[in-house]
């Protein structure tokens, strides 16, 4: 038998998450079936939709997010002892995974960690899992950015933000990010970014106008709220801006109320639009190959915010939402 310890959410969030909203619960997990294998976890994500999606389940209920594991014992010829399966378990130190289980969402659904050619397995929840396709085909699906052309980005210095801002220098784009200490503009910069800016000490709209004096081709929006209204109101005529998310509400109980966005809409004639990473699923592959190729040509630069221990999810849940990391925030087990 083997013992397991998973979070479970008693209580729904008011405002940041607290270690008191969740109880760490321990069970011994039955034999494994036909179709089944043990997997021991080794990473864990910490994402914003944990917290975004936090009021639609009824509590209690387990919390769920990504995960890198290595396989320990198995009931599927495809999946051999250590394998390493990215999956979608949740905050758990064991599991068992149905491997056949067609009834789940996509995102639910395990897959082989690609080969990351001798880069860290952490990367399968990073840059090469979700928040890189979320970055690869929400950018350059929606904004079809052009060399030459301004990109804005905001939570810039995030999982998904600062992989925008380097795929767009790729494409030959001029970079400006936003985020919210001096210390990760100076990492921003580093990095490629032709100029970053903090969103929490600026004249917002003073800083991008002299760091756009042109004006803004496209956007990629993590944040929404006003922050997103100025950079969208400082757009050129047939901008694009791929809305990947509005984090600056996630804790807030209403949804705030920032400055209209029609009549810039209308007069530079703007495409804007929202999605869902998983519209993209059947192509995950191809945003896997291309990150990990510009990773290993040293292009593209990955960072992680890394927490050790079981014990400290909620920690790293918490510091992640309040900007503490740089990157990808990962929980190392
Ligand atoms: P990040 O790694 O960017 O972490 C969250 C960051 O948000 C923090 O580091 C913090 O950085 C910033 N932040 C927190 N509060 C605020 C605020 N009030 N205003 C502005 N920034 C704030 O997370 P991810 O890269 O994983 O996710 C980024 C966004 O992408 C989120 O909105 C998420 O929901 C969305 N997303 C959407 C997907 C989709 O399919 N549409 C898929 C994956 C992610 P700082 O120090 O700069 O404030």
């Amino acid at each position: 038998m083997v013992k397991a310890r998973k979070y479970v959410v008693k209580k729904h969030f008011e405002g940041l998450p607290k270690r008191e909203d969740f109880d760490i619960v321990e069970y011994e997990l039955p034999p494994l079936k036909n179709g089944e294998i043990l997997v021991k976890v080794e990473w864990v994500s910490v994402d914003p939709y944990l917290r975004a999606y936090n009021s639609r389940f009824p509590v209690p209920y387990d919390q769920f997010g990504f995960q890198v594991g290595i396989v320990e014992d198995s009931k599927d010829p495809r999946y051999p002892v250590g394998t390493r399966v990215v999956s979608h378990k949740g905050w758990c130190d064991y599991c068992i995974i149905n491997t056949t289980d067609t009834s789940v969402e996509p995102a639910e659904i395990p897959h082989k960690l690609p080969n990351l050619k001798g880069l860290s397995n952490s990367l399968g929840v990073g840059a090469v899992g979700m928040p890189g396709c979320t970055a690869y085909f929400g950018f350059l699906e929606l904004c079809q950015p052009k060399a030459g052309e301004t990109v804005v980005v905001s939570g810039a210095a995030g999982a998904v933000g600062s992989l925008v801002g380097q795929i767009a220098k790729i494409k030959g784009c001029k970079v400006i990010g936003f985020a919210g200490s001096d210390d990760k503009l100076k990492w921003l910069e580093e990095i490629g970014f032709d100029k970053a800016i903090n969103y929490k000490t600026a004249d917002i709209a003073k800083a991008l106008k002299e760091a756009a004096p042109n004006g803004v081709d496209c956007y990629f929006d993590n944040v929404g709220g006003e922050l997103s209204s100025v950079i969208i109101n400082q757009m050129n005529e047939f901008g694009r801006v791929s809305v990947c998310g509005a984090i600056s509400s996630y804790n807030d109980a209403e949804l705030p109320k920032s400055t209209i966005l029609q009549p810039a809409l209308v007069s530079k004639q703007l495409k804007i639009e929202g999605f869902i990473v998983w519209r993209w699923y059947s192509r995950h592959s191809e945003a896997f190959a291309e990150i990990t190729k510009w990773i290993l040509s040293g292009e593209l630069k990955p960072r992680e915010h890394i927490t050790e221990g079981f014990e400290n999810m909620v920690d790293a849940f918490v510091g992640m939402l309040k900007g503490d990391n740089y990157g990808k925030a990962v929980v190392k087990l």
